[in-house]
């Protein structure tokens, strides 16, 4: 089959969360299976050109944008067998930040635009769009006479983030107003634009894919969900298990796997020296990675901290987000007695100093469409202690509940004492048998979450979507 991804960030090129993860490791498993698969990218000013040998001379296209025309060039370079096209114009697309510039939503409706005007000449069975700011793709394709046989795709990576902008937006690109009955008079919705008009609509795990249909998750669009519910599918995401090895990682301290974890101490003293911590091989040592934002439990996880410091563990964090969250985080850790070590920002290098120094990995989610810490934290033998919501109640079994079948700390109730009672449950586990422990570490290792099982699943949600089209 012939795949066209969409989407505002990949690894390695450019990356703010989660989706630059799975666009960047999900097109090269499915090349692996034999398919042919092109992803389309923003050129962000952030990308480094010179880096990935993206070069200045390419094939351009004039691309209608209100009244206007705008010329976009498409530079490309071919990497594990996926060729990436950056979709190039410095005025309308060329920004600092992947999110966050006031006109982002302006920005990846044109993105949107760009990207189906490439597709018009040769297309592709399936046009594959990621999250809000790919979403207007759905639609587009979906009116086009010369893409009738080009089925549809559209993936939620999280049902929060909607792109609502104003409605004159859509004009700008071509597409009509007609208004969604959730959509107030002004407004255009790209997010459930993209869920009404998708041949198939998916999500990042099984689990969320039910939670986002009740009125708890679902972020005003339940109702459009439970529509579209028969054309509504979760597949739990993987991630690259050639850029997550402990074997063969250069930026951690040493290397280790699950037959020879030796190396992984020295990770920990490592990251307790680097953090100014006691250097204690003892002392359990707590790893947050993320974005500072409500979503993520950080008022669970400011609640926590003084209690787990005060019973002996450590923490380290690293992550952005909210400025208000960073303040709290900053005021923690000048009263925790070097006990805390905070980094404020994006450090990829540093995230996986974490993954690995860690014996335990916090992620008290208040909702996870799949969540990928978890998942690296597996690969890197750090026991994650979650809240049993969306992909961390799909892939984190619990030791006390599950036995010898658990890999983790869960908890279900979205609280502070319930949150504690984890943490608490996953120390005295850590103290209580070293050898009980490291079969726990090693087991984590040993789970398998690379794409393989997933993306033969995707292979059969094009099928599917490619019946549903030819039905149409
Ligand atoms: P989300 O996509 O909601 O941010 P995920 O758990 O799905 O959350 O994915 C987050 C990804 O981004 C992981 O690969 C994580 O390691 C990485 N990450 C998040 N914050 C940072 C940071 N401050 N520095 C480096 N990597 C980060």
């Amino acid at each position: 089959m012939q795949i066209v991804f969409a989407a505002a960030e990949a690894a390695p090129y450019a990356k703010v969360g989660g989706l630059a993860d799975v666009a960047g490791s999900l097109p090269q498993a499915l090349a692996a299976l034999g398919h042919d698969v092109t992803l389309y990218l923003p050129l962000h000013r952030t990308i480094d050109r010179a880096k990935f040998q993206i070069t200045d001379r390419a094939p351009f296209r004039s691309v209608p944008y209100g009244k206007s025309r705008v010329r976009v060039a498409y530079p490309s370079v071919v990497r594990d067998g996926v060729r990436v096209v950056f979709v190039r114009n410095d005025q309308r697309l060329g920004r600092n930040r992947v999110y966050g510039e006031p006109d982002d939503a302006k920005r990846y409706a044109f993105f949107c635009r760009a990207v189906f005007e490439d597709l018009r000449d040769s297309p592709p069975d399936i046009v594959h769009a990621h999250d809000w700011h790919a979403a207007l793709l759905v639609p587009l394709v979906a009116r086009a006479r010369a893409l009738a046989a080009t089925s549809t795709v559209f993936t939620i990576h999280n049902l929060a983030y909607q792109g609502r902008t104003a409605a004159s937006v859509l004009a700008l690109i071509g597409l009509p107003r007609a208004r969604l009955p959730i959509e107030d008079r002004t407004e255009a919705n790209p997010m459930a634009r993209a869920i009404v008009s998708a041949d198939i609509v998916s999500t990042v795990s099984e689990r969320y894919a039910k939670e986002i249909l009740t009125d708890e998750f679902g972020e005003r669009l339940q109702g459009v969900l439970r529509e579209r519910r028969r054309r509504l599918f979760g597949i739990v995401n993987g991630i690259d298990t050639v850029a997550f090895d402990p074997a063969t990682d250069r930026r951690i301290a040493a290397r280790y796997g699950a037959d020879d974890p030796g190396g992984k101490a020295l990770c920990k003293e490592a990251l307790q020296k680097e953090g100014g911590l006691a250097v204690d091989p003892r002392a359990p040592v707590f790893g947050v990675v993320g974005r500072l934002v409500e979503q993520k439990g950080i008022d669970l996880l400011t609640a926590a901290a003084p209690k787990l410091l005060d019973s002996g563990g450590q923490l380290v964090v690293l992550g952005t987000g909210d400025p208000a969250y960073e303040a709290m985080w900053k005021a923690l850790a000048a009263r925790s007695g070097g006990k805390l070590w905070l980094t404020l920002g994006f450090d990829a290098g540093l995230a996986q100093r974490i993954y690995a120094g860690s014996d335990l990995f916090l992620m008290p989610s208040r909702f996870e469409p799949c969540g990928l810490g978890q998942l690296i934290s597996f690969r890197y033998g750090t026991i994650p202690v979650v809240h049993e919501v969306g992909g961390l109640a799909e892939t984190v079994r619990d030791v006390d509940r599950d036995g010898a079948r658990g890999n983790g700390f869960s908890f279900a109730e979205y609280a502070t004492v319930a949150f504690d009672d984890a943490i608490a449950r996953a120390m005295r586990a850590y103290r209580t048998s070293t050898e009980a422990w490291s079969e726990l570490v090693r087991r984590a290792m040993r789970e398998d979450h690379s794409w393989g099982a997933s993306a033969k699943r995707y292979v059969d949600l094009y099928k599917t979507a490619s019946r549903v089209r030819k039905a149409a």
